[in-house]
């Protein structure tokens, strides 16, 4: 690119974010050290909200390095990934404290090899309060840089390169935040607002091209890039628990299964607690590279079970159930009355009679209040970005997904997912369970056994296929 556009471009991030900083709330390196390791896929206000506490119990690393990883996750419990972040804080701290005499240490090097410290947060902690140059790229940096230009590198370092050796060095600080707000307010991973964007006319950016790294700007499947991420998002999820939440609704219903199908297994970690406790089982997932991870982690479990890759709306199997289970928010995938009726009626054909189906699903609670929202998170081997929105009118919530997984010789493969989510009421999935011929036994707060209130964000269904009692 021609210096003139780098300088124009520069100019105008000046001009419209010329105050562009950072807005997590610290008063000394070793706050700001913490609230930037938990701002990985948390919003600064997220962080904002768990540090006030956090900090007024554990001010420095010395108190920090006390503490144990559980009371810590109870405080940070509103920023993503809050256990494992939990863990590192507190190693983190003990590190200060044997090695820096509790303080954070002023070079790159030192504070990158501190637990739960990456390349981008090093190079905040020493730009922002050592004042020495560094440029920390992190996924809007990355992204956005290379839309206009001013970089081309297919990895982070490249990137980082790029623009330390293209731009003045006194210019590195303000212009990391400068693209951050650009890539957060206009500039979105998804889809750029390329139309109301004031570096339209000085940008490369060519219909969605930027990636060049195996990116066409074509959706891909759901689940195809997320995949390779899923564990690391779902690592919260207690997958255990709901077995036993599952096993302790089916006691109060009066059966004992032995043949259990679990619907939307995704890559296998909801059906490895049923074939642990002897069930045997059978799980389901229309993606294929979701069922291929299942069966490689079941052979490395040593678990004897079956999956098979399938469409929950037509599903079509050896054999038959006394148990079916759909939880999480895989319900919720279904978009019309039509998709939630045969859906149902393929469980219908494939359980025994008396046989059951319970699952869960996200309701209004769990949607309404939380319009626009957008997210991020970058690993040493991934980048995950997500934006998702609420259409109230047509009770959908739409989550675009940007997942780019790092290749072995360190340049990036690029996916684009569009997840569409429907909030369905409870009148439509009684209308749809009855018609097909179950009896709807009972609902609960998912968790639960009390009466639903109107404010559940969840809800389980047990409904059984007539016969058989
Ligand atoms: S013109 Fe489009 S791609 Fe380029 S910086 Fe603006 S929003 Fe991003």
């Amino acid at each position: 690119m021609a210096e003139i556009d780098a300088g124009r471009i520069l100019d105008l991030l000046n001009y419209h974010y010329p105050e562009a900083g950072t807005s997590l709330k610290c008063r000394n390196p070793f706050e700001f050290l913490v609230a930037v390791i938990l701002s990985a896929r948390s919003t600064d206000e997220q962080v904002n909200r768990v540090t006030a506490p956090l900090f007024e119990r554990y001010p420095d690393a010395f108190a920090l390095a006390e503490a144990s990883p559980e009371e810590v996750a109870r405080v940070i419990r509103g920023c993503g990934l809050y256990r494992s972040k939990a863990g590192n804080l507190v190693k983190m701290s003990q590190l200060l404290v044997r090695k820096h005499g509790g303080r954070v240490p002023d070079t790159w090097e030192d504070i990158i090899s501190l637990p739960g410290v990456g390349r981008k947060t090093a190079a905040l902690v020493v730009s922002t309060w050592f004042g020495q140059p560094a440029f920390p790229v992190d996924t809007h940096v990355f992204r956005v840089s290379r839309r206009l230009g001013l970089a081309r590198g297919e990895k982070v370092e490249e990137v980082e390169k790029e623009l330390k050796a293209g731009i003045d060095k006194g210019r590195w600080f303000s212009l990391h935040h400068q693209l951050i707000a650009h890539g957060r307010s206009v500039c979105l991973s998804g889809k750029p607002k390329c139309d109301l964007c004031f570096l339209q006319e000085v940008c490369s950016y060519s219909g969605g091209k930027e990636l060049n790294s195996g990116g066409t700007g074509e959706v891909d499947t759901p689940y195809t890039g997320l995949a390779g991420v899923y564990d690391y998002l779902m690592q919260s999820v207690d997958y255990e628990g709901w077995c036993c939440y599952v096993e302790k609704i089916v006691s109060r219903h009066g059966i004992a299964p032995e043949r259990v199908l679990d619907l939307a297994c995704g890559n296998g970690n909801s059906t490895f607690p049923f074939a642990r406790r002897g069930y045997r089982v059978t799980g389901v997932d229309s993606s294929g590279e979701m069922i291929e991870q299942a069966r490689r982690k079941s052979k490395e479990l040593s678990l004897e079970m079956e999956f098979v890759a399938g469409d929950l709306r037509d599903l079509d199997l050896q054999g038959k159930f006394d148990l079916a289970v759909l939880y999480q928010d895989g319900i919720n995938y279904l978009l019309t009355e039509e998709e939630l009726g045969r859906a149902f009626s393929g469980v219908y054909r494939h359980l025994d009679e008396g046989g059951y189906l319970v699952f869960d699903l996200n309701f209004p609670g769990f949607y309404h209040g939380e319009g626009r929202e957008s997210c991020r998170v970058e690993e040493e081997d991934f980048i995950l970005e997500w934006e998702s929105s609420y259409r109230p009118e047509l009770r959908i919530r739409e989550i675009l997904l940007l997942v780019y997984l790092r290749k072995e010789d360190g340049s990036f493969e690029s996916y684009r997912e569009v997840h569409t989510e429907k909030e369905h009421t409870r009148e439509e999935i009684i209308r749809n369970l009855e018609r097909i011929g179950f009896v709807l036994e009972e609902v609960y707060p998912t968790f639960g056994f009390e009466v639903p209130q109107g404010s559940d964000p969840r809800l389980t269904f047990v409904a059984r296929k007539e016969g058989g009692k």
